[in-house]
């Protein structure tokens, strides 16, 4: 059957699409422009169940329309992860609220007005931010599972952008539950939403021209390209939950195959980590960056995200099956592979 994925020019759709065309699917994927359709049929080698349509703004409430109108037909099933991912931006509501919001949006309009009764399942990437507000007070022991929600505002969420993204990705959310409970009776399809933690782990084909890579793999590589401690990246416990992007594009696939899977939020996190958590397994598994790379405090005794909450995934670990890749694992494969390819340049 098709499989639609929007987004289909970011990290984790990429391994979202290939995992899809090795598992036989048809793929229609949206991208923004000409130049990434190009880039990503020849990540895929113009493989020909591979399609691409051009969405331009999300922030438009009929993006999706076209789409649905000339293939609403055989659409049966809707991954939808377009959402910006940035923290640099002008303006919080234009750049982030909006487009995610109104992404959610246009795709279940689209969906209600020319594909009602083919889609059949529709998985929306949410995000672990939306299971909690990471700048919110050091509430010890808070309870975190899938059925807990941040608790911003539009008005209050617009101080910082990881304020802002974490909102973006709660309300946008939340647009979803709240069409099902409004529209359920007059569309075919399921709702699943997957809430990843921070994704780490290796690119589908990494494509380091412009010195940068999405914002979470930035992570590690500004960690393998830091010469300094001053260099090195800051993140804050709260937000120390983790998941490999191979395991998400599983899940995304698993959302839709399985019955068990039909109206929950899967959370998807691995464990926990820290940047001296992966500044000590790159010294250990790299020797080539040691004496480059600053070391940081290798015994230090961390506050983890575990110390702060009481976290659970034990229903989406059930409702899945399968076990998570581990920390080292994911770490390794990130930064062999960042390695490797400038060895190649
Ligand atoms: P990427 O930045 O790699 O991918 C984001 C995708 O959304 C890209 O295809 C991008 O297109 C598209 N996009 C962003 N903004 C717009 C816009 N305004 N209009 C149209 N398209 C847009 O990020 P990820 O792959 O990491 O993220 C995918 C999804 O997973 C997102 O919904 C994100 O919130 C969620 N997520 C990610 C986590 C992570 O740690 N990476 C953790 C939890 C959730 P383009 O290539 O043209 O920029």
């Amino acid at each position: 059957s098709t499989v639609f994925v929007s987004g289909a020019s970011g990290f984790i759709a990429q391994h979202i699409i290939s995992l899809l065309l090795e598992q036989n699917y048809k793929v229609i994927g949206s991208v923004r422009s000409n130049e990434k359709a190009e880039h990503v049929l020849s990540n895929f080698n113009h493989n020909p169940n591979l399609t691409l349509e051009i969405v331009k703004d999300l922030a438009s409430l009929t993006a999706f329309d076209e789409v649905f109108k000339k293939h609403g037909d055989e659409i049966k099933i809707v991954l939808h992860a377009a959402s910006p991912v940035v923290f640099q931006v002008d303006n919080f509501e234009k750049d982030i609220l909006i487009p995610a919001v109104n992404g959610v949006k246009s795709m279940l309009n689209a969906i209600l007005k020319y594909a009602p009764q083919t889609v059949e399942r529709l998985i929306y990437t949410s995000s672990i931010v939306a299971q909690f507000n990471p700048c919110g007070e050091n509430e010890k022991g808070m309870k975190l599972d899938e059925t807990t929600w941040n608790d911003a505002t539009w008005e209050n969420c617009q101080t910082n952008a990881i304020n802002a993204y974490s909102a973006s990705k709660t309300f946008a959310e939340k647009a979803a539950w709240e069409f099902m409970k409004k529209h359920g009776n007059e569309v075919k399809f399921k709702l699943t939403t997957i809430l990843p933690s921070y994704v780490l782990g290796p690119q589908l084909k990494i494509d380091l021209s412009n010195g940068k890579l999405n914002l979470s793999s930035e992570l590690i590589n500004s960690i393998v390209h830091a010469r300094e401690e001053s260099q090195l990246p800051t993140l804050s416990s709260r937000l120390g939950y983790f998941i490999d992007v191979r395991d998400v594009a599983k899940a995304e696939l698993l959302a839709f195959q399985k019955d068990e899977c039909i109206g929950k939020r899967l959370s998807l996190t691995s464990g926990t980590f820290s940047i001296q958590r992966i500044l000590n397994v790159i010294h250990k598994d790299f020797p080539e960056l040691n004496g480059k790379v600053p070391v940081g405090a290798p015994d230090l005794v961390e506050e983890s995200a575990d110390d702060i909450f009481d976290f659970s995934n034990e229903e989406t670990k059930k409702a899945l099956g399968f076990e998570f890749i581990d920390f080292k694992t994911s770490v390794d494969d990130s930064t062999r592979q960042i390695l490797d390819a400038e060895r190649k340049n």
